[in-house]
């Protein structure tokens, strides 16, 4: 029997709370993310794509590692064109500024009107490949621990971090490789088990961990902030064929256009994994309930209900069979099953 003095507030999943439901394709690939160097015309392209369900968690990783090979084929203070504007075509933007590089970027949408602002998004990699030989895991590990670091020296209250518990019942779908990824490698402090949840709930308590949570709306809107103190020109542009690349006047190009890039560079190894959200009405829980993409993460904005991972599905649009599926699912973890 738990004691009501030491339990956490559950969150109320009653219809009235339910403001909407939002559906996102995240930008996978077949055969791991794609950091490399490529020769088209008479361009460089240097490709960042493929970040699935963790480009949030890995973008200030991966945008130093392809920042690395524009240093490789360029000279310091050049001008650099970078395709796109999510989490991964702003990092990288700015990541190049940093270095002394002019960016400039060419987009059809940026910041909180991409997919990225669509993520919850919790700091941990799942859903995403990288590849299985002994240079793409060193890679990965390389990625995972600037990027955790990167977040652990941003100013958190302007980016939208903060730490958070995580709770994961004991049947969660969550991937072995985050055992060895964070935990063992000791980027996040192991997981301690539990026999009950701090809170009023149907489920059998399995672990607990803390991982940093951000809150993607303030997050992009601060990169958008920094883009544009550092007056880095943003050039409304949608891309449809590869000669358009020929017509831009800069050399070195960072391609960041996540699915856009499977039709642009005829990549047939991109696929989109579909998932739908439900948001409730903001309520200050303080903790995350992980269990694989069936989660609740308490954003300022919204409380966040996941989810799923349909793989090969291309439409956007939120379904009533996903929805309910993913209420009740939530329902009947808190007991709240009428
Ligand atoms: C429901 C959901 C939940 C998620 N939860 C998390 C999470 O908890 N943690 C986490 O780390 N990640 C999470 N993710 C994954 C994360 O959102 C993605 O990995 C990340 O947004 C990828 O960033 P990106 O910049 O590559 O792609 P995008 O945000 O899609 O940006 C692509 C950019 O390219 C532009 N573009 C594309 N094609 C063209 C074209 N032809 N011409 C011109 N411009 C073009 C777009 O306008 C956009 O600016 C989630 C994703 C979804 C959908």
């Amino acid at each position: 029997m738990k004691s009501a003095s030491n339990l956490l507030a559950a969150p109320d999943l009653s219809d009235e709370k339910v403001l909407r439901a939002v559906c996102g394709l995240r930008p996978c690939r077949r055969g791991g993310l794609r950091i490399e160097s490529d020769q088209i015309g008479s361009k460089t392209v240097i490709h960042n794509y493929g970040h699935g369900g963790c480009g949030v968690t890995i973008s200030f990783g991966s945008a130093e590692v392809a920042c690395d090979l524009v240093e490789e084929s360029s000279d310091k203070g050049q001008s650099v064109a970078v395709l796109g504007a999510g989490v991964i075509g702003l990092t990288v933007a700015l990541e190049l500024a940093e270095r002394g590089y002019h960016p400039t970027i060419y987009s059809e949408h940026a910041g909180n009107k991409t997919t990225s602002g669509l993520a919850g998004a919790l700091w941990l990699p799942v859903g995403v490949e990288f590849g299985s030989d002994p240079d793409q895991q060193k890679l990965k590990k390389r990625i995972l621990h600037r990027s955790h670091q990167r977040f652990s020296e941003l100013d958190r209250s302007v980016y939208g971090v903060e730490l958070m518990r995580v709770y994961e019942p004991t049947q969660s779908h969550t991937t072995h490789s985050i055992e060895s990824d964070l935990f063992e490698s000791g980027i996040l402090e192991q997981p301690v088990g539990i026999n009950s949840f701090p809170f009023e709930c149907d489920a059998t308590a399995g672990r607990r961990f803390d991982a940093d949570f951000i809150h993607t709306p303030i997050f992009l809107d601060a990169l958008m902030a920094r883009v544009n103190n550092l007056d880095i020109p943003i050039i409304v542009h949608r891309f449809d064929d590869l000669s358009e690349l020929e017509a831009l006047e800069e050399s070195i190009i960072v391609n960041c256009l996540a699915l856009g890039s499977g039709a642009l560079f005829n990549d047939e190894n991109v696929y989109s994994a579909r998932g739908v959200l439900v948001h409730l009405e903001s309520q200050d829980l303080g903790y995350i309930v992980h269990d694989g993409y069936k989660y609740m993460f308490p954003r300022k904005d919204a409380l966040i209900l996941g989810g799923c991972f349909q793989e090969d599905r291309w439409d956007s649009v939120p379904d009533q069979l996903m929805i309910d599926a993913i209420l009740n699912h939530h329902r009947r973890f808190f007991g709240q099953m009428q």
